[in-house]
């Protein structure tokens, strides 16, 4: 296989292309290195580019594992560290985790120790070694930045008390995050941002919609910015607290929280004590939906947890246990109204049916255990999918907080959801997919931390559809006949709204991309290719939906190259042309690849009759003699031949036989039939190889059914060996064939002569850039011969020569060359006359316009007295599919 041709050709149209004038010197250092073939997204912000993919960058070596991958990802940010903008800052990771074929990688940026707001790295490597995708959002930091406040901490929260209009920056009882001191910025405002050294102070009053973080500036005590920190699942916190709250449907029931069903007939052995817990929730996606008995899986009992179907087995003829809402998977579930749960019981014995509320269990109960049980639910279903498990073990000590005063609403922050009571005409919100979006913001914010915008919202979203595997989140939420939201909306990017609107473009794609994959895959793998790809975006912790589309495109490539797309392209860009998300573009030459001959060759001299296969031609006789005058032997299965003589292994059972030999074909029920050609032979009593030459040779196409068939066999001992590859065969006698035979291990020879041929020249597959090798091949030549292929940039002209060029003043009548010869690389012909040589075609869209010519020159030194016989030419166009 050689490649050096093109890639030669490459580097000479993509200087050409490097002459097109950038910006940005070091990203001219990287186009130098690595070419043309790349897209790039470029921070409005920071002018840094926040993501550089498209051919990938090919490092040496498989990816060993996390800490290998981790090594690839700190050499490229240190590599590239101008190109990323990191000037005086550190990029420090927040993330390193697998996820499907690649290891994410996300940094934070710091600046002497303190954190740049919204400055952060990425790198993507994939397990094949390269880097998939890298980039950076960072904030031009001057070196000589200045991190001494002027401002005491003191003074900076009396100024956000100011700014703010809050008398004190936390509610009573509401919990409190450290301050700090940060470089302060704001990329999503996308215009150049300016760093300043402010106080990051945490607020929490959300009586008046101030739950999150002011930043004060350091110098002047200006309020930089107020950002919200707290995701609620359905509308404007504002509205929501302000809504006017209604009285519980019903009392508490207050008694029968636990129920302990022993089972008389069980034995106790006496050193454990077992059995299940289960309590009565909803199961189903309606919060109207009447009430199930559930085993609780991963319920904390006494030292232990039960198992997946709720059963425990604990030491001891006797235990003692507290039962609350406390899982391997959940902190705890509260509840704000009611009774939390907990119930102190002494069990003994065997198979103890621990059964935990009634079938009447009231709002205020049930809440509680469905809420236990879809946060449960939501880690173990993610456990399933999801590469990492880091985050989901920091989601086991996720905390939700039931029956909170308000309506239609719920609201996430910082490892904690809180869920509405019953109120107005909107059920208690502790249920099914609102559970699973809250919990899908824990997510978000156990893998690179919590941003805030649509992306979130439509993410959370996507946790609940893809576990339901149905595109409604928030059955039955605003009354028994209105839903929330649903993936089967028309919203198209960007959605505008609020967050929750503009999430609906992201939930809306991901369930498109579910009904291609279905259309593709069928059911069962699309639901799961959709539940892997959608979980694992998670964990690269995209601040936009363009981004976290990008990311889901990485996760779904088989190598590191997006330029040649994705396994699951076609249905994740026809997703995304409906929704008009940005995506990356699979980079196509603007035409297919072709392949066209053209021009005639010239003749070879005439071939000697030699050997083209033989069968079983040992020096053995298995000494085996027919009655039958006549033996056909069938051949189904050899190459194109020109058969010009047979030879056969054998000898006259007394003195001397005239054998005649013949090449028949076959009637309609398969017998031998027509004579297409014949020879004979004298067969001595000496056992030897006798040859029957052809008065004239017959053409056998390849794989044409054809018989040798010879007379006089009844005087010869048959030419047949005791073991070997065995024939069909045809015996007369008494003037007919008989039935077909198998079995006999018949030894003979063909020859073949090739005759006066013209070397021909085609192709095997298509010049497809970046596709699998092609290749050029030659047949009807000579055998056993060297043959040269041209291989040229023209067919007009060869350095100096103008082409075609006629080869007759050379010596070489009736030749011509047709292409020129650049490079002339060599190939030996086989039995048959044929040869290949095989292109391997990078991915490069420069290489798109190329045109190559080929021509076989194969020394024959008989054909003329230049000693060359000539092929046709080809012409390849380089292209696309
Ligand atoms: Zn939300």
């Amino acid at each position: 296989m050689n490649s050096w041709l093109l890639p030669c050709l490459l580097s000479t149209l993509a200087s050409s292309a490097l002459a097109q004038k950038t910006t940005n010197v070091a990203w001219d250092a990287f186009v130098r290195e690595h070419g043309t073939e790349w897209a790039v997204e470029w921070s409005p912000a920071t002018g840094t580019p926040t993501a550089i993919y498209g051919q990938g960058l090919s490092l040496p070596g498989r990816t060993a594992n996390l800490a290998d991958a981790r090594r690839r990802s700190e050499q490229t940010l240190e590599r590239y560290a101008a190109l990323l903008g990191r000037g005086a800052s550190k990029f420090v990771e927040i993330t390193g985790e697998p996820a499907m074929r690649l290891y994410v990688f996300v940094y934070k940026q710091e600046f002497k120790g303190l954190q740049v707001i919204d400055g952060r790295a990425d790198v993507r490597v994939h397990a094949n070694g390269g880097i998939s995708m890298f980039g950076a959002e960072a904030i031009p930091v001057p070196a000589d930045f200045n991190v001494v406040p002027t401002l005491t901490l003191a003074k900076a929260h009396k100024a956000a008390g100011r700014h703010l209009s809050l008398a004190n920056l936390h509610a009573p009882n509401e919990p409190k995050a450290a301050d700090r001191l940060v470089v302060w910025s704001d990329v999503g405002q996308r215009v150049p941002v300016a760093p300043r050294l402010a106080w990051d102070i945490d607020v929490g009053v959300p009586s008046v919609n101030k739950v999150g973080r002011a930043y004060i500036d350091a110098h002047t005590g200006a309020l930089l910015e107020y950002r919200n920190e707290i995701l609620n699942c359905c509308k404007r916190l504002r509205e929501a607290v302000l809504t006017p709250t209604t009285q519980p449907e019903a009392a508490e029931s207050g008694e029968f929280y636990v129920k302990v069903i022993p089972d008389p007939s069980a034995p106790t052995n006496g050193a454990t004590v077992d059995g299940t817990i289960s309590a009565w929730s909803i199961n189903d996606l309606d919060p109207y939906a009447g009430l199930t008995l559930m085993p609780m899986p991963h319920f904390k009992i006494g030292t232990t947890f039960t198992d997946a179907s709720g059963k425990f087995s604990l030491p001891g003829n006797s235990v003692t246990v507290t039962l609350r809402f406390v899982g391997k998977h959940i902190g705890k579930v509260t509840a704000s109204s009611g009774v939390t749960f907990s119930k102190t019981l002494t069990l003994s014995g065997s198979n103890n049916k621990i059964v935990i509320y009634t079938q009447a269990a009231p709002e205020y109960d049930r809440s509680q255990s469905t809420a236990f049980l879809y946060v449960t639910r939501c880690n173990l279903f993610m456990r399933n999918y999801m590469t990492s498990k880091s985050g989901l073990d920091k989601l086991n000590t996720f905390t939700a907080d039931v029956n909170v005063g308000g309506s239609c609403n719920a609201f996430y922050q910082n490892n904690n959801a809180r869920f509405y009571r019953k109120s107005g005409t909107c059920p208690n919100m502790a249920y099914s997919s609102i559970v699973q979006h809250e919990w899908g913001h824990g997510l978000d914010d156990s893998y690179g931390g919590l941003q805030y915008g649509e992306c979130q919202e439509g993410m959370a979203d996507a946790c609940a559809i893809m576990q339901n595997d149905d595109p409604v989140v928030g059955l039955k939420f605003f009354s028994p006949t209105r839903n929330l939201r649903t993936a089967l909306n028309t919203r198209t990017y960007p959605a505008g709204g609020g967050v929750h609107q503009q999430g609906e473009t992201w939930m809306g794609w991901m369930w498109d991309c579910r009904v291609n994959f279905v259309a593709t895959h069928g059911k069962a793998k699309a639901v799961t290719l959709m539940r892997t790809l959608f979980s694992n975006v998670f964990i690269t912790s995209p601040g936009t939906q363009p981004t976290a589309v990008r990311e889901v495109f990485i996760l779904d490539d088989d190598d590191n190259i997006l330029n040649n797309g994705t396994p699951n392209y076609n249905d994740l860009e026809q997703a995304c042309l409906k929704r008009k998300l940005p995506y990356p573009k699979k980079k196509l030459c603007p035409h297919d690849a072709s392949f066209s001959t053209y021009g005639t060759g010239c003749q070879t001299a005439p071939q000697a009759c030699t050997v083209a296969y033989s069968q079983n031609l040992t020096q053995t006789l298995a000494n085996t003699t027919t009655t039958a005058n006549k033996v056909a032997i069938m051949e189904v299965n050899r190459p194109r031949v020109n058969i010009c003589q047979v030879d056969l292994y054998t000898r006259a059972r007394s003195g001397s036989v005239t054998v005649n030999v013949t090449i028949a074909d076959y009637d309609t029920k398969g017998l031998p039939n027509k004579v297409l050609a014949s020879g004979s032979v004298t067969v001595g009593s000496t056992a030897a190889v006798y040859s029957a030459k052809m008065t004239k040779p017959v053409v056998i196409d390849e794989n044409n059914i054809h018989f040798i068939v010879f007379d006089n066999a009844d005087k010869l001992v048959l030419p047949e060996t005791s073991s070997g590859n065995k024939s069909f065969y045809y015996l007369f006698q008494n003037n007919k064939w008989s039935n077909i035979g198998y079995g006999r291990t018949f030894k003979y020879r063909v020859h073949g002569d090739l005759g006066t041929q013209i070397p021909a020249l085609s192709n095997t597959g298509r010049p497809i850039v970046g596709g699998l090798p092609f290749s050029v091949d030659l047949s009807h030549a000579p055998q056993k011969r060297l043959a040269v292929l041209f291989v040229g940039g023209s067919k007009t002209n060869w350095n100096t020569l103008n082409l075609p060029l006629d080869l007759t003043p050379f010596g070489a009548p009736g030749c011509s060359l047709l292409a020129g010869g650049d490079a002339m690389l060599g190939t030996v012909t086989n039995a048959q006359g044929n040869g290949s040589r095989q292109f391997p075609i990078p991915l490069s869209m420069s290489l798109c316009t190329l045109k190559v010519y080929f021509q076989y020159l194969v020394i024959d030194q008989k054909a003329n007295t230049l000693g060359l016989a000539l092929s046709n030419a080809g012409e390849a166009l380089l292209g696309s599919k």
